[in-house]
């Protein structure tokens, strides 16, 4: 049953510019996704209550950081209070993978508590088209090594973007739970 008792979790996304996160977003809340690139100016939030179960539901407060460097300064409480988070590179592009990593220890050294991660490669839609650039053994592997989820999305078709979320949920109400 959905009630008023709702429980209700923060979770960020984080990553590098550009690799798809306002629109992971934009998919997994609005069903939506758009070519034109709008930059996230500081910071923006979505909500969306999934169901992790059959009739059992958790509400998510999705906060969207914009990957440039001079909102650093926004970082500390960007990531305070998170039960979760999704951290974002582009299989289109090598160099977010390792830059996604500094995001990733970046995150480790604000955060004081461990919580449940998913690592998303996102625009899987454009592999086809551009072959395989980033090996997905190497990044299985470091998502092993950190404890990570890894998951392989497009924002564009929609392939895996629940799946992402929902994995992260599962994860966030088993911790607490
Ligand atoms: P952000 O800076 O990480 O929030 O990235 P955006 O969500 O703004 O997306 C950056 C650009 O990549 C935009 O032009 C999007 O349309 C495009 N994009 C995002 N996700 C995908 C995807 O899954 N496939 C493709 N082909 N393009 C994508
Ligand atoms: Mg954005």
């Amino acid at each position: 049953m959905n009630n008023k008792m709702e429980l209700t979790f923060k979770v960020i996304i984080v990553g590098p510019s550009a690799v798809g996160k306002t629109s992971l977003l934009n998919r997994f809340v609005h069903n939506q996704f758009a070519l034109k690139y709008k930059l996230t100016i500081g910071v923006d939030f979505l909500t969306k209550t999934v169901e992790y179960q059959p009739s059992k539901s958790v509400k998510l407060h999705i906060w969207d950081i914009g990957g440039q460097e001079r909102f650093k300064f926004l970082h500390r409480s960007f990531y305070e209070g998170a039960s979760g988070a999704l951290i974002a590179f582009d299989l289109s592009r090598q160099h977010t993978f390792s830059s996604m990593k500094n995001w990733l220890s970046e995150m480790r050294s604000i955060m004081t508590n461990e919580i449940p991660k998913v690592i998303i490669g996102n625009k899987t839609d454009l592999i086809p088209e551009i072959g395989q650039i980033i090996d997905r053994s190497a990044v299985e592997q470091y998502a092993k090594n950190e404890d990570c989820f890894y998951v392989e999305t497009s924002a564009k078709t929609g392939e895996n973007v629940e799946k992402a979320f929902l994995e992260l949920t599962q994860r966030i109400v088993k911790k607490v739970g």
